[in-house]
């Protein structure tokens, strides 16, 4: 699969104002008389489960009581001590199956929290309206550590780094920071480019800076950076999509979706956009709904999502799932592909029908064949473990200790490169995280 451009049509004014709209803020910000009144439900539980539920272990119940009493930035404050990204989490985040889904007021059928917009009213104006700074750096430590990659976890570990007084160069292979939040996550969830947005207010603290344009195993060496630094963290993500392995595959209009994705969320005017009438989507995943949702909302007459499988056993959750649905995606489940057809443009897809026996998913022989003029793949990423050579992996992804190091001294990871749990902006913030104080650990610590 080629990166394909999907810009064709001539840009319209009329056609730019309604995609504006199709791509309007999902959730739009509290104001203050509602941030009061969702706040006030809360019952601030002690050993609150929302808390648990959290990868980052923000304290909610603190937060929200902080809302509450009208100090606003103490509760930004309490946020982003535990997910410096706390702005594209109250954005991005599935809370439907983490914090919202444990709270306690869901046992007695009343509906959750609000945490999501709550975080976000208490975020943004520190985040957008760039009020002071939360955080200062300790004095500098003298020590440098390099970062491979300016996605969440290489800028959760940076930003931690700075914190503890260390120098930070980051070395990104885009031409601009944020990893997914910037290039992979639906426009929809993140409007006025708050990726950007966040992304500056991170470096703000000051001790970061960040090379563009800098591939891992092409501009940048593993052995290079553990000679020049005291450190090194690696945080590539996955960046190879996965293929169907199956005949068609490289005809115009076969896409891979993240790409579909990140040439929408870097469009200046999306009226210039192009996207199929008969538009297939081939995943469960939010990156397969994500892709969906948005060639709906770009015009596209008809957008199918197949998946292999259930829809309870989609990585997208039920929330997600729905919202495909309302925004009129059909979902074909229990189907494998078999063919993309056409002559140089693909025309048309074929399937066979799936089912479980004794847990083995099984082709059923019964086939169906779908009219495509675009087909997105959304099945996922794999790391090239070539560039990883000395390093030991599970899975396809980097293994680390509990401090977040690899097996090569001085070396940590963090986010989707290493096998930590989903694959979500909250995980590899905390991974970075971890291994931030892994790193300053090995520094010497307070010593360092
Ligand atoms: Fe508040 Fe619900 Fe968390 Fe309890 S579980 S502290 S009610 S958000």
């Amino acid at each position: 699969m080629d990166e394909q451009p999907i810009n064709n049509n001539q840009g319209d004014n009329s056609l730019a104002q309604h995609l504006d709209s199709n791509f309007a803020d999902l959730h739009p910000p509290l104001n203050q008389q509602q941030a009061s009144q969702q706040a006030s439900r809360c019952l601030f539980c002690y050993d609150a489960p929302c808390v648990i539920a959290c990868p980052t272990a923000i304290d909610i119940p603190k937060f929200i009581r902080q809302i509450a009493t009208d100090n606003q930035a103490g509760a930004a404050r309490t946020i982003l001590s535990e997910n410096i990204m706390g702005g594209t989490c109250a954005r991005a985040c599935p809370t439907e199956i983490l914090c919202e889904q444990k709270c306690v007021l869901v046992k007695g059928e009343d509906e959750p929290i609000d945490v999501s917009s709550l975080q976000r009213y208490a975020v943004d104006p520190v985040i957008i309206a760039e009020q002071d700074h939360p955080f200062k750096r300790a004095a500098n430590t003298g020590k440098k550590i390099a970062i491979i990659g300016a996605g969440p976890a290489g800028l959760a570990c940076a930003h931690a780094l700075a914190v503890f007084g260390h120098d930070v160069q980051i070395f990104e292979a885009k031409a601009k920071p944020g990893g997914l939040n910037e290039y992979g996550l639906a426009a929809y969830k993140m409007v006025d480019d708050f990726a950007a947005k966040e992304v500056k207010f991170i470096l703000g603290v000051g001790g970061i800076s960040i090379e563009y344009n800098q591939v891992f195993g092409r501009d940048v060496f593993l052995d290079d950076l553990k000679e020049k630094f005291d450190a090194v963290f690696v945080g590539i993500g996955l960046d190879k999509a996965n293929s169907l392995g199956i005949t068609g595959e490289n005809l115009n209009g076969v896409q891979d979706a993240l790409q579909f994705i990140a040439n929408l969320r870097q469009a200046k005017d999306k009226s210039t956009l192009n996207v199929g009438q008969q538009v297939i989507v081939i995943g469960g995943g939010n990156t397969a709904i994500d892709a969906a949702i948005q060639a709906k909302r770009l015009g596209a007459a008809c957008v199918t999502l197949v998946y292999r499988r259930g829809s309870a056993q989609m990585g997208a959750t039920a929330w997600e799932q729905d919202l495909a649905k309302t925004n009129g995606v059909v979902v074909r489940d229990w189907a494998k592909p078999l063919e993309i057809k056409g002559d140089s443009q693909v025309q048309s897809m074929s399937f066979e029908q799936t089912k479980l026996s004794n847990g083995k998913l099984l082709g059923t022989g019964k086939t169906f064949t779908l009219p495509a003029d675009q087909v997105l793949i959304a099945i996922g990423q794999n790391l090239d473990n070539q560039i990883l050579e000395t390093m030991d992996m599970a899975n396809g992804k980097i293994t680390v200790g509990d401090d977040g190091q690899t097996n090569v001294s001085g070396v940590f990871a963090g986010g989707d490169c290493i096998a930590s749990g989903e694959d979500l902006t909250v995980q590899a913030v905390q991974d970075g995280k971890i291994a931030a104080a892994g790193i300053h650990d090995y520094l010497g610590g307070a010593n360092g």
